[in-house]
């Protein structure tokens, strides 16, 4: 926490370095706070980067993965995973992630990505009106349920609460996806994977760096591709940065790819730009894949 704002090494050396006592930090957390809301109310500065996922033919788009982006004026871009925890901790999660979810759907209309996953924190899941607000947001934008996957981690699995596994039946019963990120990266127990309905695994990029160099991360990887092929769910690798690291997960039988090596995260106009976004039929069925 206290590393919360110190620059980036490499980053274009907006971020402040801070490393002041507590005091300092829950103020800086404030004012965070404060114009995250501002950013939310007035619809300005925040927004979705989108990062497809592609076919073992690295041209294919299977999907995407909606990222949130918020462009700060004063503190530059602050990484997500840290406004997010601030959010979470503050209580702004439920109003960002209803942001998020809204605005994700609606760009996902407007395109012929297959599929749109949308990043959903604990936090999120526990409300008891999350499954409901999901299928008013889908219905009031059009999306088909079927279109949509949330990303949740482990810790959502393991939290064994009644509230969260409720939502998350409820939202697979009507079509949505449910991804399982950054898998391999919580706590151990697999057991859950036996007692909860998931569609894909997301194998970490914390695996994936490795690949090429540590034989126990190849060995992890492979293991985790079984274990999803065996489960009968898809699997994707997040963080492929290079063309081994490709090559490796192809020969370990992974079919989905997500990482630097084949697209960073995009805006939204770049998204809609592009081409090689797959038509239905190329994702369908199960044979067809390569
Ligand atoms: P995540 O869901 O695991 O997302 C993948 C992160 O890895 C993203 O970071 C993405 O930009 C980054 N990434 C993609 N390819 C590569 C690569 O090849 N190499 C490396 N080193 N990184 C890569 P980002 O956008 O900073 O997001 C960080 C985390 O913040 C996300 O991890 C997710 O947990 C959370 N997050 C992002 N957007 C949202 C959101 O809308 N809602 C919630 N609740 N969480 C979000
Ligand atoms: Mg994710
Ligand atoms: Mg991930
Ligand atoms: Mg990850």
């Amino acid at each position: 926490d206290i590393a919360l704002y110190e620059a980036k090494k490499n980053g274009r050396g907006r971020h402040q370095v801070f490393a002041g006592d507590m005091d300092d930090l829950l103020l800086r957390k404030r004012k965070v706070e404060t114009e995250l809301r501002k950013a939310l109310d007035g619809g300005t500065g925040i927004g979705l980067a989108y990062q497809p996922v592609f076919a073992a033919n690295g041209k294919t788009i299977l999907g995407a993965e909606a990222l949130i982006r918020w462009g700060h004026e004063v503190h530059g871009a602050l990484p997500a995973a840290q406004f997010i925890a601030i959010a979470e901790e503050r209580g702004m999660i439920g109003q960002l992630g209803a942001w998020v979810l809204q605005e994700a759907c609606r760009f996902a209309v407007r395109t012929e990505l297959p599929w749109l996953a949308v990043n959903v924190s604990p936090l999120q899941l526990r409300d008891a009106g999350f499954a409901e607000q999901v299928a008013s947001i889908l219905a009031d934008t059009g999306l088909a349920p079927q279109r949509l996957q949330l990303e949740i981690t482990e810790s959502v699995l393991l939290e064994n609460s009644d509230a969260s596994r409720a939502a998350l039946t409820a939202l697979r019963e009507s079509g949505v996806g449910i991804v399982l990120d950054d898998f391999g990266t919580g706590y151990s127990s697999l057991s859950y994977l036996r007692r909860h309905a998931i569609d894909k695994l997301k194998i970490d990029r914390s695996f994936v760096r490795l690949l090429d160099g540590e034989a126990n991360a190849a060995a992890i990887v492979k293991a985790l591709i079984d274990l999803a092929v065996a489960l009968g769910v898809d699997v994707t690798a997040e963080g492929v940065e290079t063309e081994a690291q490709k090559i490796l997960l192809v020969a370990m039988g992974c079919r989905q790819f997500q990482g630097y090596f084949l697209s960073p995260p995009l805006e939204p106009a770049q998204l809609l730009g592009l081409s090689g976004l797959a038509s239905p039929h190329d994702v369908v069925p199960a044979a067809a894949r390569a």
